[in-house]
């Protein structure tokens, strides 16, 4: 994806500008409309990749500047879903939320962000990142009452997901990543189809593919569940097996500050690792020591050109001022390490 030695990459969202929608806060609608919301969502866009590349990321993203929400936007656009039809169903068994209906079968109208993306590649000659919502946690935002089987549901998406990807790669972009949270949720049927789902909406791609695990956003039913979760967080222990035979070719997941064993990367040997060396749920920036070290903690499972430095999930919930400075957090620490691991030290 990239020459550079332990490049450096945001998960996705990055907060949002106040005048295109609320800051601080999670989901908030737009305040423009029509052809004014358009061109402030590339204005906005056009600040993400500006702040990305002058503070040294190696591999663009979006930072989310044109969808509400990483999963409902995408299924916005799709035809069989009802959104006036809503019901409030339970989300990764954790929060309730009202969410659109299943009402028949689900197709792609039109492509959903090819156009946003051609954009991004406009903006930057370097790699770009896009993310898309994976299977399974597309199905968990949902009601459904056409194809009542979580299973069938997931494998229609897959399809969709599949078109989407394959058009985001003709448009230039280089890694395509699937936000797949609710691999850490629901662990048979993950083991029973989720993973050949997500392969599914991979298929064919010659663009880098990745997976997007995590705990979640930093907001409060995600840190009072992350509460009840103990002193070792072991989810991935039941994905990585899978993921490391799969063809999916990396894996992001949550590190700094987590409870996770930083041994279980070593379940996923052979894959890219993009380790979250930045915490998402405060508000304290990170200082670049911090980073290193958490970096240096993963390079004992994963070898140093198969590692990329990034966060632990989206910024989107930061006020603006935070998420730029743990950017340049992020960058100055991946530096350091990059630096001792390209001229080691001779004793
Ligand atoms: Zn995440």
């Amino acid at each position: 994806m990239t020459s550079a030695l332990l490049p450096t990459a945001l998960v996705g969202s990055l907060p949002k500008p106040a005048w295109l929608a609320r800051p601080e806060v999670l989901w908030a609608p737009w305040e423009l409309e029509g052809a004014e919301l358009v061109e402030g969502q590339h204005d906005a866009l056009r600040a993400a990749v500006h702040e990305q590349e002058r503070r040294g990321l190696d591999i663009i993203s979006d930072g989310e500047q044109t969808r509400q929400h990483f999963v409902t936007t995408f299924i916005e656009h799709l035809d069989g879903v009802d959104f006036e039809n809503r019901e409030t169903v339970r989300i990764r068994n954790r929060y309730d939320a009202s969410v659109p209906t299943v009402v028949g079968a689900v197709s792609r109208r039109q492509p959903v962000f090819v156009q946003d993306a051609a954009f991004l590649r406009a903006q930057t000659d370097r790699p770009i990142k896009w993310a898309l919502p994976g299977p399974m946690t597309m199905i968990d935002t949902l009601s459904d009452r056409h194809y009542r089987s979580r299973e069938k549901l997931a494998w229609e998406f897959a399809t969709i997901l599949n078109q989407e990807a394959r058009e985001l790669e003709a448009a230039g972009v280089d890694v395509i990543q699937f936000d797949e949270p609710a691999f850490n949720v629901f662990f048979d049927e993950m083991k029973d189809w989720g993973v050949a789902a997500l392969e599914r909406a991979a298929e064919g791609l010659r663009a880098e593919t990745v997976v997007h695990i995590c705990y979640g956003y930093g907001i409060k039913a995600n840190n009072d569940w992350k509460a009840t979760l103990g002193s070792e967080w072991r989810q991935y222990e039941e994905s990585f097996p899978l993921l490391q035979r799969s063809t999916i070719d990396a894996v992001s997941l949550e590190s700094h500050h987590s409870h996770v064993p930083i041994d279980l990367i070593e379940l996923i040997r052979g894959k890219k690792v993009m380790l979250g060396a930045i915490d998402v749920s405060t508000e304290t920036i990170e200082t670049p020591e911090e980073v290193a070290e958490t970096l240096r903690r993963a390079l004992q499972f994963v070898d140093a050109d198969k590692l990329i430095a990034s966060t632990n999930c989206g910024m989107a919930p930061l006020p603006r001022r935070v998420a730029m400075e743990k950017m340049s957090a992020l960058t100055a620490g991946a530096a350091i390490v990059r630096d001792e691991v390209s001229s080691p030290a001779l004793v």
